[in-house]
């Protein structure tokens, strides 16, 4: 797995489903599909493998774990190769090779991160513990925007709790979570790991399927809402990730000049398409030209283009329909009378789906573009003047992922952070996800936390020993 063809030929096959370059149009590899046959057949041997598995115990899983990190490292030219031409992303910055380092260290610190039984009672009237076990054969389901990366936050703490997991990747990324399966299994025991590539359907397929006790789905509101309603015959416990509107809020007293890189890549990395970017940012008045300005200055100077030019920084968008939802937002934000500052002209023409970086201000609190979730490079900036109001329009939404304060008192941000409804709320930097902090969503955002101690136990069955 040591080159880009390597890697693309272990995953690609004649006749399969096609996957274009976001950048280019051009046809990359073509998927497998999976049949319900493969489906059956994959349960049935996830079911096997997880005993033994779970029977290694921590250690052994931990060490195997570790070594799939190890194998992610060797194969990581490649794979991050393979990540910016089928999803666009730059090589470069807070890109591929960033999202592949990422990868492993969730590997790893899943492997690393201890969870003891914890004695819940112990007085006179007896004594009880509660311990976490392996909760079965785990489904997992995934977006298209770090597919690798999402898949290393399902797959780490997953096995190391002694599950087994089905995968199954977005149809616009699978070769990148194929050729991932392809890695780690180097290293796995058979059937631990099963990436399984289809549509929709063989999504809906598995959450309706009893053989899973535990399904993970990160993507939209809307198919979290499916899957919630599909599994409710077979009741599989359920992690839901799903999509948000971060807000943003910056008090008078920041520093425009010193916030503008974070703020800019809180919003712009990955071109907008993660799930706690920031997507609405409110500026007190005192401020607002002067963020707008430092925000300009960063748009305008940060290069987009070929995820393989090790110059770029910003690639294309992922699907030609997230172009158009985007394009969508900012056209009506404009006939509505808002004031493009930078960007908002697309070269229609021009291959592939970029979009260039965007910054809409003197646009209403109610606009499209500022209620519904972008999801791209198109950063909608509000003026408020009162803070209590700026905190009722951040609360508006029905979701509530990622949020961020910025302030230059730390004590007066954390104050404001604790009156944001989201997950999790950043001061002075925005979506910095870390695989100790847990991380996960309010409201529309889904519910259940990945990532450190709580991650694991999300991904396993508690168990109270009493006596
Ligand atoms: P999507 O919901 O359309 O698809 C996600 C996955 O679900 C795909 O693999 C798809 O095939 C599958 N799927 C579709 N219909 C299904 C069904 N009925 N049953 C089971 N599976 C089904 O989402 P997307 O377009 O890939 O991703 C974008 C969205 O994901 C955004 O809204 C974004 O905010 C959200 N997202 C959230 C997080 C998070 O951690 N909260 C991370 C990344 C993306």
């Amino acid at each position: 797995m040591d080159t880009y063809e390597n890697l693309l030929a272990a995953v690609t096959v004649p006749g399969g489903h096609a996957v274009t370059d976001p950048a280019t149009d051009e046809v990359i590899g073509h998927a497998p599909v999976a049949t319900p046959d493969d489906l059956e057949r994959v349960v049935g041997a996830a079911r096997s493998a997880q005993r033994e598995w779970d029977a290694l115990g921590h250690e052994e899983r931990s060490r195997l774990l570790n070594a799939a990190a190890d194998a992610v490292d060797r194969s990581a030219d490649a794979l991050a190769e393979l990540i910016s031409r089928e999803q666009g992303k730059p090589l470069s910055g807070r890109g591929s090779r960033f999202e592949v380092g990422g990868v492993a260290a969730w590997l790893r610190t899943a492997a690393a991160t201890p969870l003891e039984p914890e004695t819940v009672l112990d007085d006179a009237s007896g004594s009880a513990t509660l311990r976490y076990r392996a909760a079965g054969v785990v489904g997992a389901i995934g977006p298209w925007n770090w597919p690798a990366l999402i898949a290393s936050w399902q797959l780490g703490p997953s096995l190391r709790m002694g599950n087994a997991v089905v995968m199954k990747p977005s149809e616009h990324t699978p070769l990148s979570v194929l050729a991932l399966g392809e890695i780690v299994n180097q290293v796995l025991p058979a059937g631990v790991f099963t990436v399984l590539s289809g549509d929709r359907d063989l999504g809906a397929a598995m959450t309706a399927h009893p053989g899973f006790a535990k399904l993970m789905f990160t993507g939209s509101t809307r198919t979290g809402q499916a899957i919630v309603a599909a599994s409710a015959r077979n009741l599989p416990r359920l992690t839901l990730e799903l999509g948000g509107n971060d807000p943003g809020i910056v008090l008078p007293d920041a520093d425009p000049a010193a916030i503008a890189e974070e703020l800019f890549w809180g919003a712009f990395i990955n071109t907008g398409q993660t799930c706690a970017a920031l997507k609405r940012l409110y500026v007190h008045d005192s401020l607002h030209e002067a963020v707008v300005e430092a925000l300009r200055q960063k748009a305008v100077e940060t290069p987009m283009g070929r995820g393989l030019d090790e110059q770029s920084l910003l690639g294309p968008l992922t699907t030609a329909s997230q172009f158009d939802i985007v394009d969508g937002l900012v056209e009506k934000a404009k006939s509505a009378g808002a004031r493009v500052v930078v960007g908002g002209e697309p070269d229609r023409a021009a291959p592939g789906n970029f979009y260039p970086s965007t910054l809409v201000t003197d646009i209403s609190a109610d606009a499209p573009l500022v209620v519904e979730e972008q999801f791209g490079p198109a950063l909608p900036i509000l003026r408020y003047r009162d803070l209590d109001e700026a905190l009722e329009q951040a609360n508006g939404l029905d979701v509530g992922l990622g949020a961020s304060v910025w302030s230059s008192d730390p004590d007066r941000a954390r104050q404001v952070a604790e009156r944001v409804e989201a997950g999790t709320v950043w001061v002075n930097k925005h979506g910095a996800v870390h695989p100790m902090v847990p991380f996960g969503g309010v409201k529309g955002s889904g519910y259940g936390m990945e990532f450190g101690v709580e991650g694991l136990k999300a991904v396993a069955v508690p168990q109270v020993i009493s006596s």
